[in-house]
């Protein structure tokens, strides 16, 4: 099956009883035994399974070509859960540039845990390979970054991680979705998303996923996930699903619109820099031809010549188009500005040294008329 069809079809049927096209929104907590640990069907309490939430990780691995999909309550529950197969004395090697809340999960929480983590620019995979070492049990992988759209090679570090055996390698793919980049199939073992953003698609709902292709990785992180409760409800598991089925519609819309407001920005004389991995000018842009395939999102960042915060913060009072909110990947179009929104829980040195500068603008392009866009763009620029 080819994506589009999967991106709706993927590991679903008819509901059994009433043939009901759309899975029904399963609302139970449990479900009737005929005799103690006999239940009537496969299910028993919606910790464990329910069928709306199946339905939607039967999704969940089919699009990311994995075996198995899970659900979580949001994407933080879901990376949580990867980090509950590590033990004290482990360590974790993740990309410098991270969303703001996962850095501040492994540096607060789990580092509190004995968890050694160490943060690195992976576009140098020479650095990688020299923190790589027998206590390495997770490389941690967001590709591209959020905001600085930096890349990873995913297949250059597979290489690099199938070396030792016992390393599990992550990537989170919540800003290409597997519409356009598919970290399984170029040798990642885990794969995360926050479906809060281009998979559910509508703003509407706070979910997270991971699938995987081998079956005993799926057996222990649904143990975490069973044995720490970070599931998904029905209702949102419903949403979720709904969105997967326009998926590949809305990510080659935004893919066009975050292509031409890149190039539109670039060519602006009050921006600084874009980062976009469509530009040729991007200098990820040879990995990002290789490994994001049909385009390159509709996520963009740019700074002012200027290089002042006021300059950002006065565009963002003045967009209409755009929302200024937090989030990304819905159909609406939204601008944020990192440093004092989804990346003020990073201190400011360390933004400074991965260069999250305060001038620094992000605009998650939604799939609008490009004409509006545009507009809205320049006037708030003037
Ligand atoms: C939003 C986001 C997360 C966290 O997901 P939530 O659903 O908000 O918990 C993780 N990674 C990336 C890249 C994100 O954009």
């Amino acid at each position: 099956m080819k994506f589009n069809t999967k991106a709706i079809h993927g590991g679903q049927h008819h509901e059994k009883v009433t043939g009901s096209v759309m899975p029904p929104v399963f609302q139970t907590s449990t479900f009737a035994q005929v005799s103690p640990g006999k239940p009537v069907g496969e299910y028993e309490y919606s910790r464990a399974a329910n069928p709306t939430r199946t339905a939607l990780e039967e999704a969940l691995a089919s699009i990311e070509n994995g075996t198995r999909g899970l659900a979580f309550s949001s994407g933080l529950a879901a990376t949580d859960s990867v980090l509950k197969l590590l033990k004290p004395g482990d360590e974790v090697i993740a990309m410098d540039d991270l969303y703001g809340g996962t850095y501040r999960m492994f540096s607060r929480i789990y580092s509190e845990f004995g968890i050694k983590f160490h943060f690195v620019d992976m576009t140098d995979l020479a650095a990688l390979e020299a923190l790589m070492n027998e206590k390495t049990k997770l490389v941690w992988v967001e590709t591209p970054t959020n905001p600085l759209m930096k890349l990873a090679d995913i297949e250059e570090v597979a290489k690099i991680t199938k070396k030792y055996p016992n390393v599990i390698f992550a990537v989170d793919n919540t800003f290409a979705t597997p519409y356009l980049q598919r970290p399984l199939d170029l040798g990642a073992d885990i794969v995360m998303h926050s479906a809060t953003k281009y998979l559910g698609g509508h703003s509407d709902v706070i979910a997270g996923a991971l699938i995987v292709k081998d079956k005993e990785l799926g057996e222990k992180l649904h143990f975490a996930q069973f044995a720490t409760g970070g599931t998904l409800g029905p209702m949102d598991s419903y949403l979720v699903l709904r969105g997967i089925k326009t998926l590949h519609l809305r990510v080659q819309r935004h893919c066009e619109n975050g292509q031409k407001v890149a190039e539109y920005l670039n060519a602006h004389p009050a921006v600084a820099r874009v980062y976009y991995p469509g530009l040729e000018s991007h200098p990820n842009h040879a990995i990002a031809a290789k490994q994001m395939k049909g385009g390159f999102g509709g996520m963009v960042s740019f700074t002012f010549v200027s290089g002042q915060k006021q300059d950002a913060v006065h565009f963002l009072e003045k967009v209409k188009v755009f929302t200024l909110a937090e989030s990304l990947g819905g159909v609406e179009s939204l601008a944020n500005h990192p440093a004092l929104m989804t990346h003020a829980s990073i201190p400011a040195e360390k933004r400074a040294e991965v260069g999250i500068t305060d001038d620094m603008v992000r605009l998650s392009v939604g799939v609008e008329d490009i004409e509006d866009l545009l507009q809205d763009l320049e006037q708030a620029l003037r």
